[in-house]
C-alpha cells in the first residue's frame, strides 16, 4: 500500500480559526472599554491566556463548511467569556506594576 506524502495534504491550509476570532474581539473590546490596560504586554497575555483556554477550531481553509456562520456566532459568545476571564486574571496580576 502506498501512503500519500503529508505535503500532500497542504498542511499550511489548516488554520486554527480561533485566533483570528480572538483578535478580532479583543480589538472590538479594546475600542469599547477602557476598564482594563491596553499595553501590549496586557494585550498579549490577554489574547494567549484566553487562547489556551478555548479549545481549537481547526479548519482546511478550501472546504466550505455547512453552518459556518451560526458555529462562529457561537464560537463568538465563548470567545468574549474567554477574554473577560483573562482580563480579570491579567488586571489582576500585570506583568507591570498596577496602575
Ligand atoms: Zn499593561
Amino acid at each position: 500500500m502506498n501512503l500519500p506524502r503529508i505535503e500532500e495534504y497542504e498542511l499550511e491550509q489548516i488554520r486554527n480559526e480561533q485566533e483570528n476570532l480572538v483578535w478580532q474581539e479583543l480589538i472590538a473590546l479594546v475600542k469599547e472599554n477602557s476598564s482594563f490596560c491596553h499595553c501590549r504586554d496586557c494585550l498579549l497575555d490577554i489574547g494567549i491566556l484566553a487562547l489556551n483556554h478555548l479549545p481549537p477550531r481547526y479548519r482546511f481553509s478550501h472546504i466550505h463548511e455547512k453552518n459556518l456562520n451560526q458555529r462562529i456566532a457561537n464560537d463568538r459568545i465563548l470567545v468574549n467569556q474567554a477574554l473577560w476571564n483573562a482580563i480579570r486574571l491579567v488586571t489582576q496580576r500585570p506583568h507591570h506594576d498596577k496602575k
